[in-house]
């Protein structure tokens, strides 16, 4: 490896590789449960060639390497279980381009959600992209690439669905643009070329490494508002959801349950966030989205919670700091979540799961979901929260997520950016024509087997 190390400094220059015992130590783990896994070297390239350079050499060595972009992930994707390498992708944080008619972004692979939200904001504020509610310094391309979601996901479907086009390191070398970019100066979309983004979304980095993309954006109101629909009746949160959503009024349709404070416990909730340009649409938009509930208002079985402006102003914040919040109920501070993605009828189901898997184990929980399109699917989250400085604590979440993963398996969801474990979980059900197409799939992009080892692997 002190070979490899030297290499690696020739490229990117020595301040800009380490393998102090230190800085080992910050990228063996990310802030969730999973257990350190220490890289043996961890390099920051500064531009594309740079990755192509480091890239060639882990594949003539048949080192592995695992890129990072913020490690926020919390599911332990971004651990080296194979050692070798880290590539943190974070000093490749350009915005390249906004094309402000045909409403883009072209970032390079290390910008954060939180640079190309200010971004936006200072330059081009009629514009917005779909953050996640993830920490600010969570990356652009880490969460494209995990297929996630966030506060534009009920108009426009999964981060991934919201993908333009990508520009890919392959785990040989080479540089390979992806979608009207391979034919066009212009990221505009992934149609009407074959779409290869597949094989670089879902797959945890052992495909490739993302170096650029270019994602949609949208318009941002001027006003905004959030109304919270409350029900005590689980099983008739489907039906709510599906009629929320089919006014199509809102940019995001969340819903969330919480034993605490105790008034809140025995409610659910589903937060219903929209924005106008004029007040005379705000309220246009309002009582359109109440009209879709109407019916339940009618029979008292649910109803609006009138919002203090203080909780208001937290409903409509992006990201929506008060999830990190759940973080510290426990003493020592420290969390997790299942996200099931599973169709919006088994909201009952998943709710009773959470329940049941809290109770029977032992630990603190917050449940929740976000809707993905008009009622298409939705990712149910399940978190658990832990004190870190206690291993018996840290089991318990532990045991609890492992519970949720297999039984959402069973109920017919799916564990999103599921860890090692939980992708066995999913092995154990898939198609074995589809787990076998993947094998060969990655056997041809990767014949060394350097990309980010350990995941998506049976046994
Ligand atoms: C409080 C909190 C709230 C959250 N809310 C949301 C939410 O609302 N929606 C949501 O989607 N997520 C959410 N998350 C989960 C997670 O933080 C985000 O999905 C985040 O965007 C992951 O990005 P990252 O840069 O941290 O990725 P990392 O953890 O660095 O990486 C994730 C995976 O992508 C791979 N990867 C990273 N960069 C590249 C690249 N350039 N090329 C190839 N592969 C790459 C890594 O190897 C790893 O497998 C939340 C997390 C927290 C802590």
């Amino acid at each position: 490896m002190q070979d490899i190390l030297k290499l690696l400094a020739d490229i990117v220059g020595p301040q800009f590789v380490s393998d102090s015992p230190e800085e080992k130590l910050i990228y063996a783990m990310d802030p969730g449960t999973m257990p350190p896994c220490e890289p043996d070297i961890v390099v920051m390239p500064g531009s594309t060639e740079e990755v192509q350079k480091i890239v060639q050499t882990a594949n003539t060595h048949a080192v592995p390497v695992v890129p990072l972009g913020a490690g926020l992930v919390l599911s332990g994707l971004s651990r080296p279980l194979k050692g070798g390498i880290v590539l943190d992708m974070k000093r490749m944080n350009q915005i390249l381009e906004i094309n402000e008619i045909s409403r883009y972004a072209l970032v390079e692979a290390g910008t954060s959600q939180g640079m190309l939200q200010a971004y936006l904001q200072k330059h081009f504020p009629n514009l917005k992209h779909s953050a996640p509610d993830a920490p600010p310094a969570a990356t652009v391309a880490g969460n494209v690439s995990i297929h996630g979601s966030g506060h534009l996901s009920h108009a426009g479907g999964f981060h991934s669905d919201m993908l333009n086009g990508l520009e890919v390191v392959l785990p040989t070398g080479e540089l390979v643009r992806i979608g009207s970019c391979a034919t066009s100066p212009y990221w505009f979309a992934r149609a009407p070329l074959p779409d290869l983004s597949g094989l670089f979304l879902g797959w945890a980095g052992t495909t490739g490494v993302i170096t650029k993309l270019a994602i949609k954006l949208y318009p941002s109101y001027p006003l905004n508002d959030v109304g919270v629909f409350v029900c005590e009746d689980a099983s008739l949160m489907p039906d709510i959801l599906y009629r929320i959503t089919g006014a199509q009024m809102a940019e995001d349709v969340t819903a969330w349950m919480t034993p605490k404070p105790d008034w809140a416990a025995s409610f659910l909730h589903c937060n219903v966030n929209y924005g106008a340009r004029t007040p005379k649409e705000l309220l246009w938009k309002r009582n359109l989205i109440r009209a879709s509930v109407e019916k339940y208002i009618n029979e008292k079985t649910g109803g609006f919670l009138p919002l203090p402006s203080m909780m208001k102003n937290r409903f409509l914040e992006v990201p929506a700091r008060q999830l990190s919040l759940f973080a510290d109920v426990r003493k020592g501070g420290g969390f997790e979540y299942v996200g099931a993605i599973m169709p919006v009828e088994l909201f009952p189901q998943a709710y009773d799961l959470g329940l049941d898997v809290s109770d029977s184990v032992g630990v603190n929980y917050s449940m929740g979901c976000r809707i993905i399109g008009v009622n298409h699917c939705m990712m149910f989250f399940y978190a658990y929260a832990f004190n870190r400085a206690d291993p018996r604590d840290v089991d318990r979440a532990q045991a609890a997520l492992e519970k949720t993963n297999r039984q959402v398996v069973d109920m017919g969801g799916i564990p999103w950016k599921a860890e090692a474990p939980a992708q066995k979980e999913i092995i154990r059900k898939m198609d074995p024509n589809m787990f076998a197409l993947m094998g060969r799939l990655r056997s041809t992009l990767d014949p060394n087997g350097i990309m980010n080892p350990g995941n998506w692997e049976e046994g």
